[in-house]
């Protein structure tokens, strides 16, 4: 068994980033520069935002956080939004999800500027991706594709089942698995909570892909031997044995499945660090205006 060690990749690309960024400002133009607005004060998504904004900082990217209380007006949500859509100077701008109930996201994704979406989450960015046209890739699935192509895993011909077929993870995936070319030309099943057998469906992959939202929850039973296993899943559990009395795991039960694996992604350390650097390389496309020129 072989870690995808998602931290590894990202440190390198991030470097590769830098040396890049580096060479557009020796020749005097505009370094990529990201936006990220927060709104309220949930912990996991500060958490997320700070390792976006800190990243930025390694790959020598300019970054902007801006911050709204959690009972900001959606109008006012907005106006942030369209003031970025319209700042020249930003390249592409995130707004981090989950927003507050009173706050509408499908609302929020549609006034963001698609040419600025390095998000990927606008319907014309999924819309051409779904195509085969360029456009700014869901992070997480990008970060994905990114990991298995620098692993060089085979995935021509090979059977790919995605379990969980949300917006921003499992319907993105399993297109992009399922295009032409490499990393793709997988034969894929997307699986969800509706799904009759959903062991017997998993016992058939060669490449598992779990994005849930259940802690441990894919079992070493459901996994065929050899397979490679990619954890999307971000879950917080109690441990006692921690300082903070809780630590991080994903929708596979690790310990019990890692064995049979040919490989397979760690939680942390894995998928989650790809998703930001995916996000780098989206707004590196965008400020190079390689997407829409
Ligand atoms: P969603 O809650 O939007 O979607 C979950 C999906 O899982 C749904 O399609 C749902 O099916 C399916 N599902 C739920 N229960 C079952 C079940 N018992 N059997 C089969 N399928 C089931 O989640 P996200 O896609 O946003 O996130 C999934 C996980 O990935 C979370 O842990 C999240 O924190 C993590 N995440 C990690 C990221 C990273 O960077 N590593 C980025 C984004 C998310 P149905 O559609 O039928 O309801």
């Amino acid at each position: 068994m072989q870690l995808l060690e998602g931290k590894v990749i990202a440190d390198t690309i991030k470097a590769e980033l830098a040396v890049e960024v580096e060479a557009i400002r020796a020749r005097g133009n505009k370094i990529p520069h990201l936006a990220a607005v927060l709104v309220g004060e949930d912990p996991a998504s500060q958490v997320y935002v700070n390792s976006k904004i800190k990243s930025c900082e390694q790959a020598g990217f300019k970054s902007t956080l801006i911050r709204c209380e959690a009972d900001v007006p959606e109008f006012e949500l907005i106006n942030i939004i369209q003031r970025l859509n319209s700042d020249p100077d930003v390249d592409g701008f995130i707004v981090q999800l989950p927003l507050p109930k009173h706050i509408d996201e499908e609302k929020v994704t549609l006034a963001i500027d698609y040419h600025k979406d390095v998000d990927g989450f606008h319907p014309v960015n999924f819309g051409r991706m779904a195509q085969g046209l360029p456009a700014f890739l869901p992070a997480t699935p990008f970060g994905i594709i990114e990991m298995l192509r620098r692993y060089n895993i085979e995935t021509t011909g090979k059977h790919c089942v995605v379990v969980g077929r949300s917006n921003i993870v499992g319907t993105p995936i399993s297109i992009l698995m399922s295009r032409k070319g490499y990393p793709g030309d997988c034969t894929v099943t997307l699986t969800h909570s509706r799904t009759r057998d959903l062991p017997a469906e998993v016992r058939r992959a060669d490449i598992v892909i779990a994005a849930i939202g259940i802690p441990n929850f894919i079992q070493a039973d459901w996994v065929k031997e050899g397979a490679v296993v990619i954890d999307v899943g971000i879950n917080r559990i109690p441990d006692a044995s921690k300082k903070s009395g809780s630590r991080l795991v994903g929708d596979v039960d690790f310990d019990a499945v890692a064995p049979k694996c040919s490989y397979i992604t760690p939680v942390p350390g894995g998928v989650g660090l790809m998703t930001v650097t995916a996000l780098l390389m989206n707004t590196l496309k965008a400020c190079r205006r390689e997407i829409y020129p």
